[in-house]
């Protein structure tokens, strides 16, 4: 056939050429391109790569500051005092106000930058076949002209023309919104066919739910369709979470009630008499003081802060939301294979059937007590060393039923050996790597078997049908069909009768209880099926004889045992779910210390029996769950969620899409996941390791306590300041029409965003507390605002105003000279005021480094940012005490060295007060876990008190 190569100039429609036109078109045949040619072509058009719109985000962010009503208010108040003639006043109001917004906006910034930049530490990859040889690469380097292979639960690494498929539906909606798969083809289609139409043609960013194809690349990078488009892309790196939200509620509420108290004031002094500026002053203060201008960029960054610690411990967070709920993690479910185990799958044990319904074999009929043949195989991992023994002996001659299982596992395979050096591997799907290393090893020639028995088509492996099957032309030219699969899978189409086949299930439980994952392999003739030329779902139903089955372990992670130990103390259930048989299940969930002992076990297909209601009963209290279909996943999550728990679930396939998106937290996996589970998730682990869960958990836990921490700082000092106000407004003398004031409302400001920030941020960087895994998960419907921090609150601000006010009241009365006061020192006495505040703040933050232990415990110096914060914060304070030009700003005086003393003693009152305060916490804590413990499930190690972060006070 002739091929159509088009002008270079002119646009090509690929869908509307064939698919050999179009491989001449993008210069490739279907071998693919040579590894030169396509490292040139990567050097010509660049990489793989969307350019994503940066658009208006910046200037979003900065509108997301402003526009907050404890700002407008300040506005507000800065307008008043202007037009009320207190033009400096006013000045200091809107400089500080610039100042939070910009401080604000720069740190958002910064964090959505790093949130963003998350989205590149998720590997894309892509197969593709150069120079005749399937290799993965990554997806960035895929280049027009690459033949790429595409299977269910990939992503679609550029625009492509179809060459082969089979069974293709691809997920369009990045591109077209079109929710429901569309099913492709290799046929040309009409050139003005629109983008949903194009049935022979796939596009980067889709993904494939259901097939397998190879098509020949196109376009890529910002060529594709997606591509051209992406500036209507919207990658969610929006900050804002549940707490965020509550957060903000919380605010408008405050906002609301202290516009309210404001007018109070207001009230109350020209009701005392105050002259209407002061007055007003006197509510712009209130205002200005009850606002907690540096609450929003403290937990912005706490957040933020939380999620790059938790990349750093290999659990990428695709969702922010995820950060918070993390915290609250009351049952992880987790796959084993690879996430609990190494996916390091080792054949150690063969059984071929005595009475095979094939011809001939030599296999001894009796053995092992069953009446088939049980071999052991030696030698682990990669080791081309391994032999066959019986009863323990060496078997010197491998029988030829042995021979002949080995031959099905290693054609009815996609799985190769690898060798680089002197490390060995496989590249593949672990389980046929181990049947295919097996067949080396025992001495049956990969590459020569391979050769003589050429593959025609084949059936892939899928979780659902559990078995695989693969069409071989024989050495003799008779086609042969090769199955292998889960034992149940595979029994059902072969001639066996009853009795055998509770014999092959016994077996299969015995293997199974050593903790081995079993495989069944069979085979039949093709020739008997009428007509068919390739293979097709209704060729294995029946017919086939059985080989024998191949029993492989795979060992825990180590890592998997302690932090499943981990989970345990923080009062976190595991569940562990396999596609698995479930004595391999079970043996598993032994060795990883999920159940001891009599181990609650349930298959898939009593969980499918039982209604929503019992399976809300069962699940709990079930650890292992085996043979487990993807729908029943979803079923699971709903279940345990049904409690009132945050369920975190694992998933890496295709189907585990809805159960990733109906858990709490979804988590996909970074190495051996489909991109449509990555994609579905909320957590992508880039080790797909368990143990990496446990870390995210403990980080959440971290990011949690952290904001408890910082709202226990920022909140007392507004309130302590608010109170200040309220209690001078109301009592304060007014001498000579002039009412006394202990502080402004510029230097009100002052301590709240100078102070306030330099000491609140340094707590997103507090240590972990030392029982943030022995302590039970916090209920995620537990307030932010909890009791603690109402409590804190209280106690904190009564003895700020306590102290504050008296500080002012000794300085002013002392410098009392026949009756009146000097302006310079009534301006000293508040002076001496601030400094009093903003002491009790220094010794206050470090209080609140940690919730339950002592300055000791948690170590002085760990958290050295702390000291950064004190050590500013104190400079500047000399700057507002001792600097002319601060004077003018804020009204402040220079301060004796004896006031400082005074102030100093004034403020360490709180660190007697706070040790009280945290002993009798802890005191009642205990008092109350004592009472749950009782009922608190046995193996739920430490249930340290019921102080979760800040819980119950
Ligand atoms: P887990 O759920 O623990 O991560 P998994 O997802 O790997 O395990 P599946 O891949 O669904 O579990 O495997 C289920 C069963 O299917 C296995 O127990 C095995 O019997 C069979 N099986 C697994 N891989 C293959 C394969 N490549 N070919 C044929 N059968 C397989």
């Amino acid at each position: 056939m002739s091929q159509r190569v088009l002008p270079a100039s002119a646009p090509i429609t690929w869908h509307s050429l064939s698919a050999s036109d179009a491989l001449a078109n993008v210069k490739s045949v279907e071998a693919g391109l040579s590894q030169e040619e396509a490292a040139r072509r990567l050097q010509e058009v660049g990489p793989n790569v969307i350019q994503r719109a940066k658009g208006d985000s910046a200037l979003k962010l900065l509108f997301r500051q402003i526009n907050d009503p404890l700002i407008y208010v300040l506005l507000a108040s800065a307008a008043l005092a202007v037009a009320m003639g207190e033009a400096i006043d006013g000045a200091v109001v809107l400089a500080v106000v610039v100042l939070n917004t910009a401080i604000g906006f720069v740190q958002e910034l910064r964090a959505s930058k790093a949130i963003e930049a998350l989205s590149g530490m998720v590997p894309q990859s892509a197969t593709v076949v150069r120079g005749g040889a399937r290799s993965a690469i990554p997806a960035a380097d895929v280049v027009p002209g690459d033949v790429v292979v595409l299977e269910a639960g990939d992503k679609v690494p550029a625009d492509a023309r179809l060459l082969s498929v089979k069974n293709l539906a691809v997920d369009e909606s990045a591109l077209t919104g079109e929710s429901v798969p569309s099913d492709k083809h290799t046929q040309p289609v009409a050139e003005d066919s629109g983008v949903g139409d194009r049935k022979n043609l796939v596009f980067g960013g889709t993904l494939v739910t259901r097939g397998t194809a190879t098509a020949v690349v196109v376009a890529t990078g910002g060529a594709t369709e997606l591509g051209r488009i992406s500036s209507m892309l919207h990658e969610a790196t929006e900050i804002e979470t549940p707490l965020t939200r509550s957060m903000a509620k919380v605010g408008r509420v405050l906002t609301i009630a202290i516009v309210a108290v404001a007018l109070l004031i207001v009230g109350i002094a020209l009701l005392r008499g105050y002259p209407p500026v002061d007055a007003m002053l006197a509510g712009i203060s209130l205002a200005v003081a009850a606002i907690p201008e540096g609450l929003p960029a403290i937990i912005t960054i706490s957040l933020a802060i939380g999620v790059q610690r938790m990349a750093r411990r290999r659990a990428v967070i695709r969702k922010l939301p995820a950060v918070e709920t993390l915290g609250s993690t009351a049952v992880i479910c987790s796959d084993k294979t690879g996430t609990l185990t190494r996916n390091e799958m080792t054949v150690r044990a063969l059984w071929t059937p005595a009475t095979p319904t094939t011809p001939a074999t030599s296999a001894t009929p009796d053995s092992g007590g069953a009446a088939g043949e049980a071999l052991e195989v030696t030698g682990v991992g990669y080791a081309p060393e391994g032999e066959v023994r019986r009863d323990g002996a060496p078997v010197g001659e491998l029988p030829e039923a042995a021979r002949a299982l080995l031959r099905a596992g290693l054609l009815c395979n996609d799985a190769r050996m690898t060798r680089e050096g002197d490390t060995r591997g496989i590249e593949g799907d672990p389980t046929e790597g181990a049947l295919v290393v097996a067949a080396q090893k025992l001495g049956v020639d990969v590459e020569e078997t391979r050769r003589a028995y050429p593959r025609l088509d084949a059936v892939p492996f899928s979780s659902e049908r559990q078995m695989m099957a693969t069409l071989h032309e024989a050495p003799g030219g008779e086609r042969v069909i090769f199955m292998k699969g889960a034992p149940e899978a595979v029994l059902g189409a072969t001639t066996i009768g009853e009795a055998e086949r509770a014999e092959v299930m016994a077996q299969v439980e015995r293997m199974a209880a050593q903790g081995m994952r079993v495989l069944a392999a069979a085979s039949r003739p093709f020739s008997d099926v009428a007509g068919a030329a390739s293979l097709d779902e209704a060729h294995l139903t029946e017919g086939f004889a059985l080989l024998g089955l191949e029993g492989m372990i795979d060992p825990p992670r180590p890592e998997a045992i302690d932090a499943i130990k981990a989970c345990h103390e923080a009062g976190i259930t595991v569940k562990m779910i396999t596609g698995d048989h479930l004595a391999t299940a079970r043996a598993i969930g032994e060795q990883l210390g999920l159940v001891q002992g009599g181990a609650r076990a349930m298959n898939g297909t009593e969980l499918s029996r039982l209604s929503d209601e019992e399976l809300r009963g069962a699940a709990a209290g079930t650890h292992v769950f085996a043979r487990v279909a993807p729908e029943h996943k979803l079923r699971l999550v709903k279940a345990l969620q049904a409690d009132g728990k945050v369920v975190a679930m694992t998933g890496d396939g295709v189907n585990d899409a809805p159960a990733l998106k109906q858990a709490d937290i979804g988590v996909a996996m970074g190495i051996t996941g489909t991109a449509v589970s990555k994609e579905s998730a909320d957590v992508v682990l880039t080790d797909d390791n368990f143990a990496s869960i446990r870390a995210a958990v403990e980080e959440g836990r971290r990011v949690y306590d952290n904001l408890v921490k910082a709202l226990a700082f920022v909140l007392p000092t507004n309130l302590g300041e608010a109170l200040i106000l309220l209690v001078a407004v109301m009592i304060f003398p007014i001498a000579g029409g002039v009412p006394l004031m202990p502080i402004t409302a510029v230097q009100i400001l002052w301590v709240n965003l100078v102070a306030t920030v330099a000491l609140s941020l340094p707590l997103a960087f507090e240590a972990m507390e030392k029982d943030v895994m022995s302590r039970p998960p916090r209920d995620p419907r537990e307030p932010i605002l909890s009791r603690f921090v109402l409590v804190r609150t209280a106690i904190v601000a009564l003895l700020m105003t306590a102290g504050a006010i008296g500080v002012f009241l000794y300085e002013y009365f002392t410098e009392v000279r026949g009756g009146v006061v000097s302006d310079v020192a009534y301006r000293e006495a508040q002076t001496a005021a601030v400094t009093t505040v903003v002491l009790f703040q220094i010794f206050y933050v470090i209080n609140c480094r940690s919730l339950r232990d002592s300055l000791l415990t948690i170590g002085l110096f760990s958290n050295p940012w702390i000291y950064v914060g004190i050590g500013g914060l104190l400079a500047l304070q000399l700057c507002f005490v001792y600097v002319p030009f601060m004077h003018t700003l804020f009204g402040s005086a220079p301060l004796p060295l004896d006031a400082w003393v005074k102030s100093t003693l004034v403020a360490m009152s709180i660190l007697p007060v706070m040790s009280v305060e945290r002993w009798w916490r802890l005191r009642r804590a205990r008092r109350s876990a004592e009472g749950e413990r009782q009922d608190a499930a046995p193996g739920v190690g430490g249930v340290a008190g019921a102080m979760p972060s800040g819980g119950g006070a």
